[in-house]
């Protein structure tokens, strides 16, 4: 693209090309969204409302920028014979390196991130368009032919533009004389979209997706031929979280929620709560029942969807601000009555206010869930499927909470039987056994390797729960949780298992036993492994791998070397079963090679089972076919 240096005070209009990733994301909107077309609607007049509300805040300020069009609105109007549709607000507008940069470019990495979420198949509902920040561009889902017109606030006339697309690669942009600051956008409705020629469709549509914009949408009466239309109210318009809340139904929180963009879907629950005293504020935050796209896609350099108001003003997107990262799939809006008008993102970042409103939506936010935990176990399970990973990092990121996390975490359990993600904490505690003291977890790759671990079997034969982890966040998570409810957490692994006396003495009997065989194995297995000792943990399988009180898991040490990081190396402890036939027929066997080719196979079935990776996969099959071929 080339990059205009000369004044634009020639008359013709210039032409230029869209980046290239919004004329694949023009061709697509185009070419592929066919289902809720009318989201177009909600995307203009969405920008349209950010527009008022960017204005407001510049006003502060600067009133005279309000100077002409003192009221903040957005019009909707329509034209059957011209076939076109006019939505327009009085907000900031644009000047003309904003239109290129805006609307003619990648304003943002959503434009990417739309084009994967889309995916191979390239087919998407229109509805998946303004989680992207792409919202603009589903103007062409209707129209064959779009132009703005738009000047910025505290220009003159004559610092118009007119942008005009047919969203087929290439735009032309001119200058414009323009009465009024603000923003137009005319779409040139396609043939067969006459439904949004209809003005009780055009209603209809602003009540349904618009209802809760703060600023009045109006419309046109109908007017009598050659006359003025006169203009009405055609929106709620009021902020809805101002209203006492018995006055605010259920359908008008769900309505607000859907106004505040990126998800379409119903909220899971929500909170309302005034604050009054020294300090006083309003928040209003929604729990999504799904996860957006930008939270699973990785989205975390921006987070939206907190927004921060002062006394009713719009100051900004302030989510990174107003509650910890992982908390960053709440919605929502805080009104602070206190904070200054013109305070600044780097200001905010170091408010004490602020901070006591933090504390007050992490505490809000919490109680939320638990609630929803007791009174909704269904939507409580399904929050926890999209968002239980992301609540973990709590117990990591915010310790003073941390019993509260953990509370509402869920796990796997070997009384479960199933992968079910069912068992709390509390759960566990209430029926642990007489006589036990720890809460007993082991972490791995999958479930099923989870549940398979040969450390559980002792657990098993003595009737003790073990919850199983296998989520990849639960190994780094877990060991920032070390007790709860003052029940130490312990993997079945590490460290020494408890043993009553009888067990002690078997164990004690057990190993003196085994002491030639602990020796050969030490031998056989010389530079290979830093220990072997008799297991207690042990009853069918012949070996496994115990870990010290904080080494790291072996199947994580695997991940975290894949990603490149430094693990730590040090010998594997190889924990064996004497009474297993595999470790007798070691004991037995005379021939050297056979032995070592034994032994080797007892390390590298345990470190298989623990999610470790074998140091030479080749010389583990040629060990296996010598022994079967034997
Ligand atoms: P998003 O709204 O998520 O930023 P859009 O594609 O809807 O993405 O809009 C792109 C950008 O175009 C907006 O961020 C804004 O800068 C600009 N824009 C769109 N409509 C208007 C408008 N009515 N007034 C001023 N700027 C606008
Ligand atoms: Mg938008």
């Amino acid at each position: 693209m080339t990059t205009e240096t000369t004044e634009t005070s020639t008359p013709a209009p210039e032409t230029r090309r869209f980046e290239a990733e919004v004329a694949q994301v023009l061709h697509l909107v185009t070419h592929s969204l066919y289902s809720h077309k009318e989201i177009f609607l909600r995307e203009l007049v969405s920008n349209a409302s950010d527009a008022c509300d960017k204005l407001r805040f510049e006003a502060i300020g600067k009133p005279e920028l309000l100077a002409g069009e003192g009221e903040l609105r957005i019009e909707i109007s329509h034209d059957r014979d011209a076939r076109t549709l006019s939505i327009r607000d009085t907000g900031i507008g644009m000047d003309r390196d904003e239109v290129i940069a805006n609307i003619g470019s990648i304003a943002s990495s959503g434009t990417r991130r739309f084009l994967e979420a889309l995916g191979e198949e390239r087919k998407a509902d229109a509805r998946l368009i303004g989680q992207f920040g792409v919202g603009f561009y589903s103007a062409f889902v209707v129209a064959d032919r779009v132009t703005v017109l738009t000047r910025r606030a505290g220009t003159p006339a004559e610092a118009g533009v007119k942008w005009e697309s047919d969203g087929r690669g290439e735009y032309t942009l001119e200058p414009a004389t323009l009465d009024s600051h603000g923003t137009t956008i005319v779409l040139q409705l396609k043939d067969g979209e006459d439904e949004f020629l209809e003005d009780w469709n055009l209603r209809s549509l602003v009540s349904k997706y618009s209802d809760h914009i703060a600023f009045p949408i109006r419309m046109p009466k109908e007017a009598k031929d050659g006359e003025a239309p006169e203009w009405e109210t055609v929106n709620g318009a009021s902020a809805l979280w101002t209203r006492p809340k018995n006055e605010i139904s259920d359908d008008d929180y769900r309505g607000f929620y859907k106004s505040l963009g990126h998800d379409f879907d119903d909220p899971a629950a929500w909170t309302h709560n005034r604050v009054e005293g020294s300090q006083s504020f309003t928040t209003l935050l929604y729990l999504p029942s799904q996860p957006p796209f930008d939270v699973l896609m990785g989205g975390r350099d921006e987070r939206k969807g907190l927004k921060l108001y002062i006394k009713r003003v719009f100051v900004m997107d302030a989510a990174e601000e107003l509650l910890p990262n992982y908390l960053r799939f709440v919605r929502g809006v805080v009104d602070a009555d206190d904070l200054p008008l013109n305070v600044s993102r780097e200001i905010l970042q170091q408010n004490r206010q602020l901070e006591r409103i933090k504390g007050a939506c992490v505490k809000r936010v919490l109680d939320l869930i638990e609630k929803l935990s007791r009174d909704e176990p269904e939507k409580f399970a399904a929050f926890l499927k999209a968002f239980g990973n992301t609540l973990k990092e709590g117990i990591v990121e915010d310790p003073s909470n941390r019993e509260r996390i953990a509370k509402l975490l869920r796990f796997a359990s070997t009384r479960g039987g199933d992968a079910a993600q069912t068992v709390s904490l509390d759960d566990y505690i209430g029926r642990m056994a007489a006589g036990q003291d720890a809460i007993w977890y082991v972490t791995a790759d999958s479930h099923a390797a989870a549940a398979g671990s040969p450390q559980l079997e002792a657990f098993r034969s003595k009737g003790i729960e073990v919850l199983l982890m296998s989520d990849r966040i639960d190994e780094w998570m877990v060991g920032h949780l070390h007790e709860y409810a003052g029940k130490p957490l312990r993997h079945v692994a590490k460290g020494e298992l408890p043993l009553d006396e009888a067990e002690k003495k078997q164990q004690e009997e057990a190993a003196a036993a085994a002491a030639p065989l602990l020796e050969r194995l030490k031998k056989l297995l010389d530079g290979k492994v830093g220990d072997v000792r008799v297991s207690a943990r042990l009853t069918d399988s012949p070996a496994c791998l115990a870990l010290a009180e904080h080494e790291m898991a072996p199947h994580l040490a695997r991940l975290l070397r894949e990603a490149g990081q430094a693990v730590p190396e040090s010998l594997p402890t190889l924990e064996i079963n004497p009474a297993h036939a595999l470790l007798q027929r070691i004991s037995a066997t005379e021939d050297g090679t056979q032995a070592s080719d034994l032994a080797t196979l007892l390390l590298e079935q345990a470190q298989l089972t623990a999610g470790a990776p074998l140091a030479d996969p080749a010389a583990f099959v040629q060990r296996v076919n010598r022994l079967l071929a034997s």
